[in-house]
């Protein structure tokens, strides 16, 4: 049993994990500012004597003893953190530097929750992680981008400055139930428009590429990662390396939605990467860790999610 604190725990990905690692017999603090998470998330683990939730923002200083941290905290999806873009730099570089300051006090071990991202429109493919990247420094993906490069130099400082336990994780698209209705992001608004019978959207030729991990697999790898025996660090990929461009995606979801939406193509927002695809050898031969679920049954969950989301409104 260990104390583990999840920042942005009511979120996405967060609220997994904070179940998953619950029903392992850990003491739970998860900590959210619920900027894109929301309580519902984690409603179910509300009054587990070994649940806490806490309204907090990691831009400033937080206290607790804890064991393990995994940092979460951050908005991912591009709608969500282009709308305050300061904001969203601070959450990633002010943020790390409040929660690996509470790592080295406690001597607590923490995993930092990098992206894909870090290789911007990358020119290497599938992308490794000796790879450094095509990021514009002043676009408008920048304060998500270069905020999560930032938070992996201050990762990798407190580690060599002040021998803090690091790890850190480039996350790939994930997708699964209790992703937000308004997320934006591309697995969500299909799934959402399908249901509906309206127009997909597709940006740009939908030529461009993405590979989708399903959130089980991911949390599955975030864990491992977490409590490795043999202190590997990374940065290490984790995702499903099954490409499909947008247009297929979009196709794929038409057909297992059994929808009548039609495609509608709209302009390709600015900077979106062309190509994107994990390498994830090193996953593989560390962690042993592999993606397990199939994109059809992985999106069939996703897609009985949103029903049962839409069906209550
Ligand atoms: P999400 O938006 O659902 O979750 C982020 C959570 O962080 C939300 O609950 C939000 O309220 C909280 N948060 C945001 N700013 C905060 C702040 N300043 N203080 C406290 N809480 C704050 O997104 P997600 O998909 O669950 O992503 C979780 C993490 O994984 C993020 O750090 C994201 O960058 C990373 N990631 C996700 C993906 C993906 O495909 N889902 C890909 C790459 C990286
Ligand atoms: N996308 C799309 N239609 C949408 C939402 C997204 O065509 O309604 C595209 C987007 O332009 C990008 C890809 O789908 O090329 C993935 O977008 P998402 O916002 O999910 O995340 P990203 O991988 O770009 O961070």
């Amino acid at each position: 049993m260990k104390r583990i604190l999840i920042t942005g725990g009511a979120g996405f990905i967060g609220s997994h994990l904070c179940e998953r690692l619950l029903n392992e017999g850990n003491d739970i603090i998860c900590l959210d500012n619920f900027f894109t998470g929301s309580k519902e998330n984690i409603r179910h683990l509300i009054g587990n004597n070994r649940f806490e939730l806490i309204r907090h923002d990691i831009t400033k200083e937080f206290f607790a003893e804890v064991d393990q941290i995994y940092n979460l905290a951050c908005p991912a999806s591009p709608v969500h953190y282009q709308y305050n873009p300061i904001k969203t730099i601070k959450t990633s570089v002010v943020g790390i530097m409040n929660v690996l300051g509470l790592a080295k006090r406690c001597k607590a071990i923490i995993l930092q929750a990098s992206t894909s991202e870090v290789y911007g429109d990358p020119k290497v493919h599938p992308q490794t992680e000796d790879y450094w990247g095509n990021v514009n420094p002043i676009g408008i993906r920048s304060c998500y981008d270069e905020g999560k490069r930032c938070a992996e130099t201050f990762m990798m400082d407190y580690h060599r400055q002040n021998k803090v336990d690091i790890r850190i994780v480039r996350i790939f698209n994930t997708y699964g139930p209790k992703m937000a209705l308004d997320d934006g992001r591309v697995v969500s608004n299909f799934i959402v428009q399908a249901l509906k019978n309206e127009d997909i959207t597709v940006y740009g030729d939908g030529s461009q590429t993405r590979a989708f991990c399903y959130v089980s697999d991911l949390v599955e790898g975030l864990i491992r990662m977490m409590n490795n025996e043999e202190g590997f660090i990374g940065p290490v990929n984790l995702g499903n390396p099954v490409e499909y461009t947008i247009l297929d995606f979009a196709k794929l979801i038409i057909e297992l939605t059994n929808s009548n939406s039609k495609i509608i193509f709209k302009p390709l927002p600015q900077d979106d990467p062309i190509q994107r695809l994990p390498n994830i050898e090193n996953a593989k031969s560390k962690l042993k860790w592999t993606p397990k679920v199939e994109i059809r049954d992985g999106l069939m969950k996703t897609i009985e999610y949103f029903d049962g989301i839409l069906n209550k409104k």
